[in-house]
């Protein structure tokens, strides 16, 4: 089954400038954002610009070009929050929640970066 994407979800709006936000880094095919409620002193929310509603439709789908330059901007994130572990920073933590049972949110795919806090631990 084809992928559906929702162009009105919180996140395409924020791709088109209906939506403010306070960005950290943006490329070509990447926009790197804080989230709006922190869950930790550093949140980000790292997001393709193509429409993909979550990390298996991304994988599937995007071109190449697009994977590196998300996964190099999420990188970058955490070296320019300061939360990368052995380098000043103390470690953060990737998730990308999908569907019901991931429990999203928001249908446009996202992988949130969490730090600057000991983290609970979710997998045991
Ligand atoms: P999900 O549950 O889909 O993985 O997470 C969606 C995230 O988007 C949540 O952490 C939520 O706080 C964030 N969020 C929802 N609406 C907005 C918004 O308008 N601006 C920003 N910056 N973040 C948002």
């Amino acid at each position: 089954m084809p992928y559906a994407y929702d162009d009105e979800n919180v996140f395409a709006r924020i791709l088109r400038g209906e939506i403010p936000n306070k960005t950290v880094l943006e490329t070509e095919h990447t926009l790197a954002f804080h989230d709006i409620g922190p869950q930790a002193p550093v949140h980000v929310l790292v997001i393709p610009k193509g429409k993909y509603v979550n990390f298996d439709h991304f994988a599937a789908e995007a071109t190449p070009g697009e994977i590196t330059d998300f996964t190099r901007v999420a990188g970058e994130v955490c070296r320019m929050l300061g939360v990368q572990p052995g380098a000043g920073g103390a470690g953060y933590r990737t998730i990308s929640n999908a569907g019901t049972h991931g429990v999203q949110e928001v249908p446009h795919y996202h992988m949130h970066i969490l730090g600057g806090r000991v983290l609970g631990r979710m997998l045991q």
